[in-house]
Order: structure tokens, then C-alpha cells, then sequence
């Protein structure tokens, strides 16, 4: 019988670029990214069902409560899930999982599933986070601000996770990531 899949949880401030590393790995034979549920309105260009299950708050907290979600938290005013059955069936056929999610929702699913590996992406420095952000011009300035705040709290928090590294550089750090991820038990 093949081995059940590992499950791997990507966080990181907001801009860290953790949406490209982990969109790297969608290429990767035997992973798979997992989709998540929002109540955030799409930005331009995102695609429902690709990039997120986008849902009504209503509709959300309703799945939240008959358990659909392995872990969901409340981020900038939105909430965002992880739903459970995808990930369990793709571990069950032993394809690894990757979700990529922010911080409250990682601790929850290390709490749930104990081995699963959390992984944080950190930025060179705080200026050069703030700089990704406004470069990107998704943003208001409010909402830089409001994001710039929670990454400092998240910064707090990475010791709580198995690995971290530093994205100074796209490739340099992919290669680290999968290299973490093949030697991972
Ligand atoms: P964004 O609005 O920029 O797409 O995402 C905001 C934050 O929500 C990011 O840190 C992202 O990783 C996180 N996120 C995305 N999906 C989920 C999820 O299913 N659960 C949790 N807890 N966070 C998520």
C-alpha cells in the first residue's frame, strides 16, 4: 500500500511572497496545493475555484460550524479556511499536501495533526516587506498598514514552526523549500 501523504503548512507575512514559492510547487509531481475558502472579495484576476472558494460570510461560518474546515481564522477582517474532505483524500492516496496559510490557522493544524510540518517564509527585512507590498498596488494604504502591523506579530511566532527560511531570492529559496520538504519524516 503506498504511504499516506505529509501535509505541509506555508506561512509568512502578507508579500513575502509565499503565493509565488508555493506556485512553484504546483508544478511538483505528488503535491498537491490546497484551495481555500474566503470571505475576502476577489482581487483582479483571481479565479474562483482556483484561487479561492470565494463564499458569503453567512455561507462560511455555516461550513465552519458543521466542521468542513480542518482549520480556518479571521485575518484583516476576512475569514479563511482550509476544507477538509480535498486534504484528506489526497493524503489518503499519499500525495502530499500543501496549504498555504497564515498563522492562527497553522497552530491550529499542528494542534489537530502533530506531524504535520509548518514552514515559514520570512522576508530579508521589514522595509523590503513594506516595499513588496506597495510594489504589488493591490493594496490601499490602509490595508499596507493594517498588513505591515500583523507581520510583525506573525514575525513573533515563527519559532513555533519546524522550518524557516529567508526569501532573499526566488530560486535560491524554492530549492531550499523542496529540499526541506524531501527530507522531511
Ligand atoms: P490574501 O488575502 O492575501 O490572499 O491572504 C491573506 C492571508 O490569509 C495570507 O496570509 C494567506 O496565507 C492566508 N490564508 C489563505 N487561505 C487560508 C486558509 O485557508 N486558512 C487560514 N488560516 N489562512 C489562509
Amino acid at each position: 500500500m503506498k504511504e499516506r501523504g505529509k501535509l505541509f503548512v506555508v506561512s509568512g507575512p502578507s508579500g513575502v511572497g509565499k503565493g509565488t514559492l508555493v506556485g512553484m510547487l504546483k508544478d511538483a509531481d505528488d503535491i498537491w496545493v490546497s484551495v481555500s475558502a474566503t470571505t475576502r472579495a476577489p482581487r483582479a484576476g483571481e479565479v474562483d475555484g482556483r484561487d479561492y472558494f470565494f463564499m458569503d460570510r453567512d455561507a462560511f461560518l455555516a461550513k465552519a460550524r458543521d466542521g468542513g474546515f480542518i482549520e480556518w481564522a479571521e485575518y484583516s477582517g476576512n475569514c479563511y479556511g482550509t476544507p477538509t474532505d480535498k486534504v484528506t483524500e489526497h493524503l489518503d492516496q499519499g500525495i502530499d499536501v500543501v496549504l498555504e496559510i497564515e498563522v492562527q490557522g497553522a497552530l491550529q493544524v499542528k494542534e489537530k495533526l502533530p506531524e504535520a510540518k509548518l514552514i515559514f517564509i520570512e522576508p530579508p527585512s521589514l522595509e523590503e516587506l513594506e516595499a513588496r507590498l506597495r510594489g504589488r498596488g493591490t493594496e490601499t494604504e490602509e490595508a499596507i498598514a493594517r498588513r505591515l502591523r500583523t507581520a510583525r506579530v506573525e514575525l513573533d511566532e515563527k519559532m513555533k514552526y519546524d522550518y524557516t527560511l529567508v526569501n532573499d531570492d526566488v530560486d535560491r529559496a524554492f530549492t531550499e523549500l523542496i529540499g526541506y520538504m524531501a527530507s522531511a519524516a
